[in-house]
């Protein structure tokens, strides 16, 4: 019997799911190739999920555990499908092909000055002290700067928020470059006000996520409590969703406890919709109106703008997709362009369906995509070409492929530097650092 082989495009959690799950599901041999524009695997995991979050950041473990322990599963880090190889290649290399590559930009506001300096997408943000190899180390400099407003209710907001008031000792405990944490630990941010369009029952953040801000011992979280004075639509909104009840219920908690004289505050500010930043090349204030009652209006001083309104998917040469949504549009998970079924090109996770979800959630999301994939292939023999023949696409190309192995020895000297100061790793930033490692790694031992 021929072997399958699929190629998967993205190695966060949706490409992880997809390929673990081909590898369990299939019932004829199978061989999966997973892709990713980066040189190490993951996708937010490493990149997004807040470094103050281990727990949710430790599912790498079992992901590490299927790249090991599956025989026909590869990891092709530093190749970015689009640029390196082209959809209609990969589409003659593999019998099926499965885009799992998220959703890497970010939805704009669409106001005026929001091209100012320190309007900035928090999803650069998060980037940066990520230590994304995108990022240049100094995208942000918080020293200087006293007040920060992040326009969002989402998770992602928050992060940002706590990300800002941390203590420096609290991030040494973490994974973020050095660098990094020199730039917070120079922050003079002391204020930093969430915005929200709508009212605080329409907060879209978890109550975890809530809790864990009102935990920063520094800082004070400040709710007015004539903001929980509900009108009708948001009462009705709380009788309809237990979650929202809950979220509404620790707002009071955090409205009755008030000021405890912190030394930096995080100040939620809701029914508010930010019409225009001001500032000549800096933006140093955002004018609001009311959302309610939009003839009232209000400007705030600010050194520093998050917007995070929304992640959102990119377009790749070739594959359809729609603007409106930021996906890649499709039926059962199978590519559709207009009503018709692109053969052999699926999607998961966040390019699928939007970017909402947790980790897990892409699990559910990639057993919907590789219950339609196997659907298709068990019907017909191979037609695929094999692992040498990729391979030697990319050695033509000069593509400076990161294998497994080469990501283990990046990921080994993660953990020395970690070791070297204390801490259980601390993350390589520098792309070309990556490649040398990787590269020193592919050396055999003898040579
Ligand atoms: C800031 C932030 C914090 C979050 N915190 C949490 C949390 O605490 N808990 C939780 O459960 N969830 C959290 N999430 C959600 C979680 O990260 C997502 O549900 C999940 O990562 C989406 O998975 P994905 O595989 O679809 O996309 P991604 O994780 O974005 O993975 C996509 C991968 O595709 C690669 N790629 C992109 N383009 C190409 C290309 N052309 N060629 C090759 N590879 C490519 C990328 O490099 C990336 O590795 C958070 C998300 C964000 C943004």
């Amino acid at each position: 019997m021929s072997v399958t082989r699929i190629a998967v495009v993205g190695s966060g959690p949706s490409g992880a799911y997809t390929a673990q799950l081909l590898t369990e599901e299939s019932e004829s041999p199978i061989e999966v190739d997973v892709f990713d524009r980066l040189p190490t695997p993951f996708g937010l995991v490493r990149y997004g999920v807040a470094p103050d979050h281990p727990r949710v950041k430790s599912i790498t473990t079992s992901f590490t555990e299927v790249f090991e322990e599956t025989p026909g599963l590869r990891f092709l880090g530093n190749v970015q499908i689009g640029r390196d190889v082209k959809l209609e290649e990969l589409r003659a290399h593999y019998d099926a092909v499965v885009f799992a590559h998220g959703a890497p930009l970010d939805r704009s506001l669409g106001i005026p000055g929001e091209h100012l300096q320190g309007v900035e997408a928090v999803r650069d943000f998060v980037s940066w002290y990520q230590g994304h190899p995108d990022q240049p180390g100094d995208a942000f400099a918080l020293e200087g700067a006293r007040r920060a407003v992040v326009i969002g209710l989402g998770n992602v907001a928050l992060d940002a928020a706590r990300m800002l008031v941390r203590e420096t000792d609290d991030l040494r405990r973490t994974d973020i470059p050095e660098h990094i944490v020199e730039a917070f630990a120079a922050s003079t941010i002391d204020e930093v006000v969430v915005i929200g369009r709508r009212g605080p029952a329409f907060a879209k953040f978890t109550n975890k996520e809530f809790i864990e801000l009102l935990e920063v011992e520094s800082t004070d979280v400040i709710i007015d409590p004539a903001d929980l004075e509900l009108d009708a639509e948001q009462r009705a909104h709380l009788d309809a969703d237990p979650a929202a009840r809950r979220l509404m219920a620790t707002f009071q908690k955090a409205a009755d406890r008030g000021s405890l004289g912190r030394a930096k505050t995080i100040r939620f500010v809701f029914d508010r919709t930010p019409v225009e930043f001001s500032g000549d090349t800096s933006v140093t204030g955002i004018r609001l109106v009311h959302t309610s009652e939009p003839s009232v209006s209000e400007t705030l001083e600010a050194d520093l703008a998050l917007r995070s309104v929304g992640y959102l998917g990119k377009p790749l040469d070739g594959l359809p997709f729609d603007k409106r949504t930021g996906t890649v549009p499709s039926r059962d998970s199978r590519v559709v362009d207009g009503d018709d079924v692109v053969a052999g090109v699926y999607v998961a996770g966040w390019i699928k369906r939007g970017p909402n979800g947790v980790v897990g959630t892409n699990r559910k999301c990639a057993l919907e995509t590789v219950t339609s994939v196997l659907e298709d292939i068990t019907a017909g023999e191979s037609r695929a070409s094999s692992a040498e023949a990729i391979d030697a696409v990319l050695a033509e190309r000069g593509v400076d492929v990161v294998d497994w192995n080469a990501w283990r020895a990046i990921e080994a000297a993660e953990i020395a530097a970690g070791a070297a100061s204390g801490r259980e790793r601390v993350k390589l930033h520098v792309r070309e650092d990556m490649l040398r490692i990787a590269a020193a790694a592919r050396v055999p031992a003898h040579a």
